[in-house]
């Protein structure tokens, strides 16, 4: 049967594919509702669909973006189906104006899957960045840690099925099971949410392993609504904000002539100037840190060939269940 919906053939093309994310994740558009004709159409208010050109559909978007009129960009949703080990859902969860629905481990047995670091990623903790891991992978500690990592998710995971086995309460057997261990959801989020999402997850300074996801969905949302993603990727992932301070230490340097930016001669600012401005050392850093290098944006392209069948994926679940349930 046709559909008058409007459809994108990029979106299309993905749709209930699977992709794999780490070991044992995926992510996958179950569905999606609009475009970036839907943006346009909702910001006019307008009746059917037009004859309108690309370039006004681009420059439109563009400029609601800019602008910051997001309401219109929440008539288009993503429907995703995902599995990620529990620590990533805990951060992702935090994104609150989204609708999940996770698979429950009060009634199903959960599959003992637990998710493991590569090497390359197993960094000590970053000096600089409280929150996060840098330097070079810890090759000689990686074996040891497998070996930990193994001891203790064969006695949680015998634990869980020790119990499950004497009909204990499914809600209770799972109390042990690490935060490595794999969950997942459905989960349906509108346009505008989806861009704080992936501000902040797709972000470089996004834990690795939830950044990876990010970046699938990105790949996703780029084919569902192409215009939409590039102005995001324009002025917000490749863009930055500038205080007050920093918009005045800019203004000292550079002056508008005319229709010119030029540079004021002779100018330069040490870091004492930029602290009369008002800014504290760290806000000094990352002014540096914003003006040394233009950020890398990545493409977020997406391989349809490197998609796996859902069946594969619901088998390797099934096989990880405890036997138990089999009888
Ligand atoms: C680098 C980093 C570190 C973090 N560290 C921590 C941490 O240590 N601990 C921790 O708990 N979280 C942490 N978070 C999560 C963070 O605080 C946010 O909860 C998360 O980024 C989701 O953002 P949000 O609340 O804007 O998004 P959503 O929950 O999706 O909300 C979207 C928008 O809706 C509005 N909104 C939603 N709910 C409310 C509300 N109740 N009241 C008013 N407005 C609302 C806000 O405008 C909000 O921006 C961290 C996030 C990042 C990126």
């Amino acid at each position: 049967m046709e559909t008058r919906r409007p459809t994108n053939p990029a979106a299309e093309e993905i749709q209930v594919l699977y992709l794999s994310v780490l070991d044992h994740g995926f992510v996958s558009l179950v569905d999606y509702m609009g475009s970036d004709e839907d943006v346009e159409r909702a910001a006019r208010v307008s009746y059917g669909y037009g004859t309108r050109k690309t370039s006004e559909t681009r420059g439109l978007i563009r400029y609601l973006r800019r602008h910051r009129h997001t309401t219109p960009s929440e008539m288009v949703e993503l429907k995703l189906h995902c599995a990620m080990p529990i620590f990533v859902a805990r951060q992702w969860v935090r994104h609150r104006s989204a609708s999940l629905n996770e698979v429950s481990g009060r009634y199903s047995l959960l599959p003992l899957l637990f998710y493991r670091p590569e090497a390359q990623h197993f960094q000590q903790q970053s000096a600089t960045n409280r929150q996060g891991r840098s330097g070079d992978s810890l090759t000689e500690l990686y074996g040891d840690a497998i070996g930990r990592w193994d001891d203790v998710r064969r006695a949680a995971g015998q634990q869980y099925e020790w119990l499950v086995s004497h009909d204990v309460a499914r809600e209770l057997a799972r109390i042990d099971l690490p935060l490595s261990t794999y969950t997942q959801w459905y989960w349906k989020i509108d346009l505008h949410n989806l861009f704080h999402f992936l501000a902040v997850r797709a972000d470089p300074h996004a834990q690795l392993e939830i950044r990876a996801y990010a970046r699938v969905i990105a790949g996703m949302l780029k084919r569902v609504a192409p215009l939409s993603f590039e102005a995001w990727a324009d002025y917000e992932l490749g863009g930055t904000h500038l205080s007050r301070g920093e918009l005045e230490a800019l203004r000292r340097l550079v002056r508008v002539q005319g229709r010119d930016v030029e540079a004021r001669a002779g100018e330069r600012l040490a870091e004492a100037d930029l602290a009369t401005l008002g800014l504290s050392k760290r806000e000094v850093d990352e002014l540096l840190i914003k003006l040394e290098a233009a950020p890398t944006v990545e493409d977020f392209d997406l391989d349809p060939a490197t998609a796996r069948p859902a069946e594969e994926f619901a088998r390797a679940m099934e096989a990880a269940v405890p036997r138990v349930d089999r009888r």
